[in-house]
């Protein structure tokens, strides 16, 4: 039985994309020998979206394409129309295998971090394998870890990708090395000062805006207050441990359990101030009862469905569900019917100028 809608009629209402990370069970414990057992928990979320009209896109790495339950389950979700399969990398685990330091399963390394043949085979072989074992289009994508650079951006677009949702505004990532590696920029991912808006991206540095055929739709990630107001007080060693207590830098869309008014105070900001995305993240192990550290057992998982009622109850009417197909196609629509004719012929002109 449905309970709320958050589809509107209105083409201008604002969207609410829920991205899940479908990889396999507890990779947070870097575990030697990967399992899947997850897949048998994602069918009871799918079914929450649904009946709050809300249309997920399940972005899939590796284990999970190879996997008999979620390959039958995506294959479902596909024919009904009710979701989208996309695309996710972990570049430690996704063939072409080439080891990059001492243990690749421990360090688990960014993508950005591989050679420019090595990432395009890697994006290559998944869109492929994932085209193949879904029977169907594959054109949105977010990075393992986050990662994503011109390099993966560039590559993504030969492979027919199209919308990518791997920024995390005003977030670095720096990949912890093991003891026997050098420090590289490669192993740094900076998305500060990256928009917080959906934008067509510049090929040439990804986390800026630009002309090309890829659309960045980026995470949802909102600094606290006191990290605004105050950000030394995360810097300094004595007082940061009391910062974090307080509140974290960021709060995320992205629930884990003790966060639910922090995500209701973004959506009630992004009603008030008319954001035109709203962009949830889990991870498909999040599903499982002890399959991450957020949801150790079945009772903490019942509170997470208890949170995502009461967070799709609370975009519900402000919001329309959609997957990050359905958002590039309606971004496409939507710049095709704001462009006068001529626009179109200056267009061509400015990007032959750059080229
Ligand atoms: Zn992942």
């Amino acid at each position: 039985m449905a309970e709320l809608r958050a589809v509107a009629p209105d083409p201008h209402t604002p969207a609410f994309l829920v991205t899940i990370d479908t990889e396999g069970d507890d990779l947070w414990g870097r575990p030697r020998i990967i399992t899947t057992r997850n897949a048998r928990h994602v069918q009871r979320f799918q079914r929450l979206c649904e009946s709050f009209g809300l249309r997920p896109t399940w972005l899939t790495n590796f284990e999970m394409a190879r996997c008999p339950e979620f390959l039958a389950f995506g294959r479902d979700v596909v024919r009904r129309g009710t979701g989208e399969i996309g695309m996710h990398l972990h570049a430690w685990n996704s063939p072409p295998l080439q080891p990059l330091t001492p243990d690749d399963l421990t360090a688990q390394p960014f993508l950005t971090e591989y050679p420019q043949e090595v990432v395009d085979a890697k994006i290559g072989y998944m869109a492929r394998l994932l085209r193949d074992r879904f029977e169907c289009e594959i054109i949105s994508h977010r990075g393992g870890r986050w990662a994503f650079d011109a390099t993966c951006a560039q590559s993504l677009v030969r492979h027919g990708i199209r919308v990518d949702c791997s920024v995390t505004p005003d977030v670095r990532w720096v990949r912890m090395l093991t003891d026997d590696e050098e420090r590289s920029d490669a192993a740094v991912v900076d998305y500060r000062g990256s928009p917080t808006r959906p934008y067509v991206v510049d090929l040439n540095q990804p986390q800026r805006p630009g002309r090309s055929s890829l659309l960045e739709v980026p995470m949802t990630v909102v600094p606290s207050s006191l990290y605004r107001w105050l950000p030394q007080a995360y810097a300094v060693p004595l007082v940061r441990r009391w910062s974090w207590a307080w509140q974290p830098t960021h709060h995320w869309l992205y629930p884990d359990g003790r966060n639910l008014p922090a995500m209701l105070g973004i959506v009630k900001q992004a009603v008030a101030q008319r954001w035109p995305h709203l962009e949830m993240v889990l991870h498909s192990s999040e599903l499982m009862p002890g399959g991450s550290p957020s949801f150790p057992d079945g009772q903490s998982i019942e509170a997470l469905y208890r949170d995502l009622r009461v967070l799709f109850r609370s975009v519900a009417g402000h919001f329309r569900g959609m997957t990050l197909g359905d958002f590039a196609a309606h971004w496409q629509a939507s710049a095709a019917a704001a462009t006068p004719p001529n626009a179109a012929v200056a267009h061509t002109t400015v990007t032959g100028a750059r080229a």
